[in-house]
């Protein structure tokens, strides 16, 4: 019976199977062409101060507008790209592009770039930081480099290595995502990270008043707190879940409440407007 059900299974989910392959060697061989014919751009989302709610920083994250494919979400084309390790050279593209837009922006105002796994085991990416910064002519402090738990993993010392070359660059490291991956207190003891970024799930959760949620929210800004490690709520969409993680005591927010990615000129214009208000109050 079990060989049956087996078989029948097996009948209906290979031509699935297939079209999933085929869709992915199509992407794949778009994403080859896609840095030569400038069909990736970055948007950035506002990260505020939660008390002044002042834009301290802007995340950049990587969109893709493909000729064949139209807008691709980076939940299809990441995850590829790092398969595939064109996430190197496409990474690099993202760090110095990050790093020449930024010098658009008031000085006090900083950029985060997401960094892969395969970038940061690459032997040269540390170089790239240091031409990065060199080339944009980038204040080194202004740079946070936004790596998740997983690229502990797979070769958690060389990871730390290169990150604490960078760090001693002047540029921060945040640990993105923290407390959906595979957690592990060992590197928060051995890494300065300049800020955790505390899960949405885990602040959709406080604010509906989960108690685990909430106990895992109080507990990682306490352990962020007393390790001289900032914190950002990220994903907050609503007043409601403002005001719990500024109650809980999160240092920064990032989310759809306080702006959506946008592209370069609309971040620059978010400068122009304070501008304007503070020359018109004064
Ligand atoms: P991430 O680094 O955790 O980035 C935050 C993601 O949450 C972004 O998705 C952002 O658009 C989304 N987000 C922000 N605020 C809200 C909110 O209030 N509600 C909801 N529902 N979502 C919100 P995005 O841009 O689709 O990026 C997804 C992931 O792809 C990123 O997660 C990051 O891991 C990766 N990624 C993006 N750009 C790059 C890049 O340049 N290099 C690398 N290596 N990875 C990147
Ligand atoms: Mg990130
Ligand atoms: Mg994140
Ligand atoms: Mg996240």
């Amino acid at each position: 019976r079990a060989k049956d059900e087996g078989g029948g299974q097996h009948c209906t989910y290979e031509p699935s199977l297939h079209a999933h392959a085929e869709e992915r060697r199509q992407l794949e061989f778009s994403m080859r062409r896609a840095l030569e014919r400038g069909e990736f751009a970055l948007h950035y989302q506002p990260v505020v101060d939660a008390a002044s709610e002042q834009v301290v920083s802007f995340e950049a994250l990587l969109r893709w507008n493909s000729a064949e494919h139209g807008f691709v979400s980076p939940a299809k084309f990441i995850p590829l790209a790092e398969d595939t390790r064109l996430i190197v050279p496409i990474g690099e593209w993202v760090l110095r592009t990050a790093c020449i837009e930024a010098c658009n922006w008031p000085s006090h105002v900083k950029v985060a770039v997401n960094v892969s796994g395969e970038q940061l085991l690459d032997p040269y990416f540390a170089e790239v930081v240091v031409s990065a910064l060199a080339q944009s002519g980038l204040a080194p402090h202004r740079l946070e480099i936004e790596v998740t738990e997983s690229v502990f993993v797979r070769d958690g010392t060389a990871a730390q290595s290169t990150l604490e070359r960078i760090m001693s660059l002047g540029c921060g490291v945040a640990l993105d995502d923290f407390g959906t991956g595979y957690s592990s207190l060992g590197y928060l003891r051995k890494m300065r990270f300049s800020t955790i970024k505390v899960d949405r799930s885990f602040v959709q959760g406080a604010a509906v008043n989960n108690a685990e949620s909430l106990a895992i929210v109080r507990a990682v800004v306490a352990m962020a707190d007393s390790l001289e490690m900032s914190t950002t709520a990220e994903g907050v969409e609503t007043e409601k879940e403002l005001e719990t993680i500024r109650r809980l005591g999160c240092k920064k927010v990032q989310g759809f409440f306080f702006g959506r990615p946008m592209a370069a000129k609309d971040a620059l214009a978010l400068f122009n407007q304070v501008a304007i208000r503070e020359r018109g109050a004064a």
